[in-house]
């Protein structure tokens, strides 16, 4: 069962807490709807995560709303340019599921570049 803190995000949800700033992370945009921050184990030069400021656990519950669920794609889109990967390419991935090893349900949009990614991936 999920419970909502005072702020409106989920109590013991890693990523509301980031969103509203109760834990800290080096925060690379911010926008209405979106926070976008380093992820603390990158897997290549450039590795943000963007996350809606509002809880959805994952791609499928995201896509109930599509304005939330298009300022994420815009925002991974605005991050690639900022990050100076936007010419050299990169990837936006959506891990949904413990197949796709899902570790945080808080959606997320995973950006990475700044070096060749491999297809298909692991
Ligand atoms: P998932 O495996 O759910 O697709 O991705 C979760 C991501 O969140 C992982 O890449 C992991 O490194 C990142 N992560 C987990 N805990 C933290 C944290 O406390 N701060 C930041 N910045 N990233 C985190
Ligand atoms: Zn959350």
């Amino acid at each position: 069962m999920r419970r909502r803190s005072g702020s409106g995000g989920i109590v013991d949800c890693l990523f509301c807490k980031i969103s509203s700033g109760d834990i800290p992370a080096k925060i690379v945009r911010e926008g209405e709807h979106t926070v976008a921050f380093r992820d603390i184990n990158p897997q290549a030069p450039v590795h943000v995560l963007v996350i809606p400021r509002t809880h959805y656990a994952d791609l499928g519950e995201l896509s109930a709303d599509p304005v939330v669920l298009a300022a994420v794609a815009a925002e991974a889109a605005e991050v690639a340019k900022a990050e100076g990967v936007d010419g050299t390419g990169y990837r936006v991935v959506f891990n949904t599921g413990s197949n796709a090893g899902q570790t945080v349900f808080h959606v997320h949009a995973h950006v990475l570049g700044g070096r060749g990614l491999n297809w298909p991936p692991g």
